[in-house]
């Protein structure tokens, strides 16, 4: 089961998790902050994370 949460008190909404991910259109949507639309697409690249200027990008993944 793949989670990927954001804190949502640190994220500042600059839009780099969905800039960086090669299938933004389908995950992110970044207003005041960024969210997650649908997993299904994500292939846990890690490069939102690595992305996030403020590390409040969780990526989790159990089972
Ligand atoms: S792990 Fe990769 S594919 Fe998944 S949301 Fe982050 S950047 Fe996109
Ligand atoms: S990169 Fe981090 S701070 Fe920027 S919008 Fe995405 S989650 Fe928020």
């Amino acid at each position: 089961m793949l989670q990927i949460l954001v804190d949502e008190e640190k994220c500042i909404g600059c839009g780099n998790c969905a800039e960086i991910c090669p299938k933004s259109a389908k995950i992110w949507k970044v207003k005041d902050v960024a969210h997650i639309l649908d997993l299904r697409y994500c292939h846990v690249c890690t490069l939102c994370a690595m992305e996030c200027p403020t590390q409040c990008i969780k990526i989790e993944r159990n089972g």
